[in-house]
């Protein structure tokens, strides 16, 4: 084992820890959370040793980083999601490592996605993202709540695309748990329409236990299992 690979390990160790403390302060059972771990800046080696040590699923938010990455890594089996801003243009293109993409945020990305979906035969996986940021602040990404019924309906009312569920980031400087319930709200509308859209994908590093206390079912980690990331440019 190299020095890497045990850092990476005992990081592992204490997320999956964290998720195991949460869910049975919430009485939920650990197996009722995945953990998606978010690799964007670290290298192809660090996914490997991710794969290495049980990791199934990984996230990246920049195509370019993703495709390198994907490729070099592509006899790990690993489940790769998209958790970016897309463009419409690279849409379909994600769909050449991403069987989940769960950044969906506007009506646009859908026929690409289609597209990209059919042309590598498979059904992806789609999440849409919606923002919990209030009307007043900068927006972050995401659909805002009053959109988010009728992109979920035209999600599911495409073929090769499957509505698995709903994403959100925290807003910052807002409390974490009351923006996570208002997301199981919004996921709870969603699922009267559509049933199996049963995913709720919520917390990061800083707030994964908020993120299962509300029933989060995917938790998206990065620097707590990594280390830290160079400050975003
Ligand atoms: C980077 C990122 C994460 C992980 O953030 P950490 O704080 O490093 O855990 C989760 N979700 C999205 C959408 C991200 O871009």
């Amino acid at each position: 084992m190299t020095g890497r690979s045990e850092e990476i390990g005992e990081r592992l160790g204490s997320v999956r820890e964290r998720i195991a403390a949460a869910c049975r302060a919430a009485g939920r059972e650990p197996d009722e959370v995945s953990l998606v771990v978010v690799t964007k800046f670290f290298p192809a080696s660090d996914v490997r040793i991710l794969a290495d040590l049980g990791v199934t699923d990984v996230a990246e938010n920049r195509h370019q980083e993703a495709v390198e990455k994907s490729a070099v890594c592509a006899d790990l089996g690993l489940r790769w999601h998209f958790v970016g801003g897309l463009q419409s243009n690279k849409a379909a293109a994600v769909t050449g490592y991403a069987s989940v993409v769960q950044s969906v945020d506007r009506a646009k990305l859908l026929r690409p996605l289609a597209r990209g979906a059919a042309e590598q035969e498979r059904v992806l996986d789609v999440l849409v993202q919606v923002s919990l940021d209030g009307p007043d602040s900068r927006h972050r990404s995401g659909v805002a709540p009053d959109g988010l019924a009728a992109l979920a309906d035209a999600v599911a009312a495409q073929d090769d695309l499957a509505l698995r569920g709903v994403m959100a980031v925290a807003p910052l400087g807002d409390d974490a748990g009351d923006a996570f319930d208002r997301l199981a709200e919004l996921h709870r509308s969603v699922l009267a329409d559509h049933p199996d859209a049963t995913w709720r994908s919520a917390g990061m590093s800083g707030d994964l236990e908020a993120a299962v206390a509300s029933g989060a079912t995917h938790v998206r980690v990065g620097s707590a299992v990594l280390g830290s990331r160079p400050p975003v440019q």
